[in-house]
């Protein structure tokens, strides 16, 4: 049996084919390029209860991702990360099936870490040594560790808004890292010149075939962590848009390979009030959005005005019967906290949006009473210390506590 039954690439635009053994970044059309697996084949050689016995990590799907020999995997432990009831937040909202898939435990603090490992270890199958990304900080920082594991020398460009704690985590893993006075596609037009002129191999959103297929590992846990019984609702707050499309590749090859049955989960796209493309190209029932001016949000990860796979996004989004929906900052904000209280968990702001468009959708009717519905946590809000602002007391030595009722 091979290690991976990865087939070969294909553009979902044209349907031009390409071969995964050599170095490809879009297709001629400007398409990304999708991998495909020979799943005839591993629906006779593959069972679930194989993989139950494996390491709790994303290689536990290792026949699914594209590395070919294992000697290439580039590994931090990242992947099966928790599935969090949450019982005080699912009554406070009436979603009394509500689950968090908890990514700000995985290395790294944001599920980037599998795009990452998943990218770079198929980089170095593949004998790049450069490779350069714009980025709003996360993957930048999951790339540039996992590439100082790999010994591939990374370029990163990001907006000088990004969280300061990513360029630390660029700099201390040793990558040539630069800030740009704008956004992230001000960051991706100058990678891209960069490209052409130093002849780097091309690590961004889309750009390379492979982050989506570690990202994809979600989906697949998902569904595993619920023993291959889908949920009925996923929400995931949605940038480029990588990782919504990751866990509907997933689902489909879960059912092409006969282990998922029943109509699949509604994916919903959740953006921010002031940086909303996908919602409302959705909302005008289009197939592709439109680049969003003068974007901003305190969810900094999902600040992403025109993603090249905005169309895989919409298509996922019609197949499933999903929605796209947008929320506002102070909102989200408040929903942080409200997580933080009722659950003990210290989200990130893109996570807090999620479960806050939870919220929303139960109170229109759009989820139903009763029906299980996951939050894709997408990092930890340790990274994010700076948007949480509190005032505290401040005491001088000997000095007794202020009067407050007995605590009963
Ligand atoms: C990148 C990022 C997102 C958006 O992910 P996409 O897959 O690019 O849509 C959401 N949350 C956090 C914390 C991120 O870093
Ligand atoms: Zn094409």
């Amino acid at each position: 049996m091979p290690f991976s039954y990865v087939s070969h690439l294909y553009c979902p635009k044209c349907k031009k084919t390409y071969s995964t053994n050599k170095k490809h970044q879009l297709c001629e059309c400007g398409s990304p390029l999708l991998v495909a697996y020979n799943l005839d084949a591993l629906r006779k050689d593959l069972k679930p209860e194989i993989i139950a016995n494996r390491e709790p990590n994303i290689w536990r799907y290792h026949e699914l991702l594209p590395v070919e020999n294992s000697e290439h995997i580039v590994s931090l432990g990242e992947g099966m990360t928790p599935l969090v009831p949450m019982p005080r937040l699912g009554r406070d909202m009436d979603v009394e099936q509500l689950y968090m898939k908890d990514e700000g435990v995985i290395p790294t603090g944001t599920f980037k870490a599998r795009g990452a490992a998943v990218g770079i270890s198929k980089a170095k199958e593949l004998g790049v040594k450069n490779l350069a990304m714009p980025t709003n900080g996360n993957a930048g920082a999951a790339w540039s560790l996992y590439a100082a594991r790999a010994g591939i020398q990374v370029t990163v460009v990001m907006p000088v808004d990004a969280p300061v704690i990513t360029r630390n985590e660029c700099a201390i893993a040793g990558a040539d890292l630069y800030l740009v006075n704008g956004l992230i596609s001000d960051a991706g037009a100058i990678v891209s010149k960069a490209i052409q002129q130093r002849n780097l191999y091309d690590a961004s959103t889309l750009k390379e075939p492979y982050r989506i297929e570690g990202k994809k590992t979600m989906g697949l846990e998902i569904a595993e962590q619920f023993s291959w019984k889908l949920p009925d609702v996923i929400l995931y707050p949605t940038g480029g848009g990588v990782g919504l499309i990751g866990i509907y590749k997933a689902l489909k090859e879960l059912q092409d390979l006969g282990w998922v049955q029943g109509k699949l989960p509604r994916l919903v796209a959740v953006q921010a009030e002031n940086c909303a493309p996908i919602v409302k190209a959705w909302n005008q029932k289009k197939q592709v959005s439109e680049f969003w001016p003068n974007s901003s949000t305190v969810a900094f990860g999902i600040n992403v005005p025109k993603a090249l796979g905005d169309f895989l996004v919409l298509d996922a989004l019609y197949k499933t019967d999903g929605c796209a929906i947008a929320v506002e900052d102070d909102a989200i904000m408040n929903e942080q906290r409200n997580v933080a209280h009722l659950e003990g968990a210290f989200i990130c702001p893109e996570g807090a949006a999620a479960f806050l468009a939870a919220r929303r959708l139960r109170e229109k009717g759009w989820i139903r009473k009763g029906e299980r519905v996951v939050v894709l946590n997408t990092g930890i809000g340790l990274k994010y210390t700076h948007t949480v602002s509190i005032e505290v007391p401040i005491l001088q030595p000997g000095d007794h506590l202020p009067e407050r009722e007995n605590y009963s």
